[in-house]
């Protein structure tokens, strides 16, 4: 009987681009997939940094029939109404025809992929997974969990965020995006290719319990003023929102990844992006423990990674929650709204601090930090400061550690960027240290 390299369970964005990376990295790989695709999926909105990251899978023909995302009618900070210009690489897709055309390019890559086949509880055997998919037990010396939301591995969860439930349903339609706030809701609507609008209530999910679901949903979509036109609406589904994050992403021979792993608020609306980025950081994780590479570095990568990513979706959220003036007071937003902590504003570096002794912020260190590099992950010297979402340890091409060690050397902010202007090319030097300072790193005294 086969046994093989990976097993990953999920065939959706964060499946399809964790198996392909490693089909593209030399390990036997099968993804069992329960549903036939394409199948209905709620998330066409893809946010900014879905499109670079197709592009540097070599995976843009996913976005085959996007449109560009429309422009929006927002109400939020207040009662005004405004006309936001999307962000150009904003795209809206069928999410059925993108997530097969990502499944087809796995397939392509060399991934054995068994479908529609549902894969029930893994189990740890002597020689490593055994899994139940349909009528076969499949073997398999690494496991991926990317089920989604079904979590087919099991384990535990916390939460990141209240119990929040999505009521939703299309009508024929077009028009411009809508994103607006009632009392105990915020709404989303979009047009979506192929002429359908979908629009979307998010509420507590106790509302859920005290009223019907079709009444409940127009009277939440009437509150908010945005949607006066609802042609023969169909009928309304109902879906978990609610965030959590796993307890346990990953182990020596076990990684989960994309919802299986965390979920964003679908404020974010980026939930793709992050499903294509945990695959990522997934594939090079398990490259490392598969090939015997540096263990612990690999899974303090991940975990970390996966760690800095809730922290920060859930800053952001609690912040553009609490945007939201005119309920600040209402049960539903006090659950979810906290003010964005304070950003210290540093003025900009002029001649007059050339002269002056420069050192690294006292809150600033260079320590070994697990980094993929190539396909492996490895520690690196990197720069850590409560300023930076991550740990750097390249700025562009250049490796960051080198260069802050000469700051220690230097008499002055001149001296250092003599230094550094002999190592970078031309204007680079002059650039790192206004980034640095402007963050609050580097220091003049
Ligand atoms: C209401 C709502 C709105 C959202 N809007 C957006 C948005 O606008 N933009 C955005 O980027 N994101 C959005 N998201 C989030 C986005 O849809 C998800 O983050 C994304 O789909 C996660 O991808 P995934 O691959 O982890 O999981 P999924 O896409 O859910 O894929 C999991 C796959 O696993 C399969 N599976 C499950 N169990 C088994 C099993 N036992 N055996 C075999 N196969 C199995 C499923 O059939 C499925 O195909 C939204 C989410 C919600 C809840």
């Amino acid at each position: 009987m086969t046994t093989w390299d990976v097993c990953v369970i999920g065939g959706g964005p964060a499946g399809s681009v964790c198996a392909l990376r490693l089909a593209r990295l030399g390990h036997r790989v099968v993804l069992v997939e329960r549903r036939v695709f394409p199948r209905p999926h709620v998330g066409e909105s893809l946010s900014p940094g879905v499109p670079p990251l197709l592009d540097h899978l070599g995976l843009r023909q996913a976005l085959d029939g996007a449109v560009p995302s429309p422009a929006a009618l927002v109400r939020w900070e207040d009662a005004t109404v405004r006309l936001v210009e999307p962000d150009p690489r904003a795209v809206t897709v069928d999410r059925g025809r993108f997530d097969r055309a990502l499944l087809s390019a796995a397939r392509a890559a060399g991934v054995s992929v068994l479908q529609p086949v549902r894969a029930v509880r893994p189990r740890r055997g002597p020689a490593g997974w055994e899994i139940p998919a349909g009528l076969d037990v499949l073997r398999a010396r690494f496991l991926v969990d990317a089920s989604g939301r079904r979590r087919a591995s099991g384990g535990t969860t916390t939460a990141t965020g209240p119990r929040t439930l999505t009521l939703h349903t299309t009508w024929r339609g077009d028009g411009p995006t809508r994103l607006g706030t009632g009392p105990r809701t915020w709404c989303w609507g979009a047009p979506l290719p192929g002429g359908a609008f979908r629009a979307m209530a998010f509420v507590d999910a106790d509302l859920l319990r005290a009223h019907a679901v079709e009444r409940l949903y127009h009277h939440l979509l009437d509150s908010t003023g945005l949607f006066p036109d609802r042609p023969s609406a169909g009928a309304v589904a109902v879906c978990d929102a609610t965030g959590y994050r796993d307890d346990s992403p990953v182990t020596e021979d076990s990684v989960k990844v994309g919802e299986a792993s965390f979920t964003l608020d679908p404020l974010t609306s980026s939930g793709v992006d992050s499903a294509l980025q945990s695959a990522m950081a997934a594939a090079v994780t398990a490259h490392t423990l598969l090939s015997d590479g540096d263990r612990a570095a690999a899974l303090a990568f991940y975990r970390d990674s996966r760690d800095r990513a809730v922290a920060r979706h859930t800053t952001w959220t609690a912040a553009h929650y609490h945007r939201c003036e005119p309920h600040r007071d209402q049960p539903f937003w006090l659950r979810r709204a906290a003010p964005a902590p304070p950003t210290p504003v540093t003025p900009p570096l002029t001649p007059d601090h050339l002269r002056r002794p420069v050192r690294l912020s006292s809150d600033a260190a260079v320590v070994p930090t697990p980094c993929p590099v190539g396909d492996l992950v490895t520690m690196r010297r990197a720069l850590t400061h409560p300023a930076l979402p991550a740990p750097i340890a390249h700025l562009g091409d250049a490796e960051l550690a080198p260069l802050l060690d000469c700051v220690k050397h230097s008499a002055s902010l001149a001296d250092l960027l003599r230094t550094w202007s002999a190592r970078l090319p031309a204007g680079r030097a002059e650039a790192t240290a206004e980034w640095l300072y402007g963050k609050g790193l580097l220091v003049t005294d």
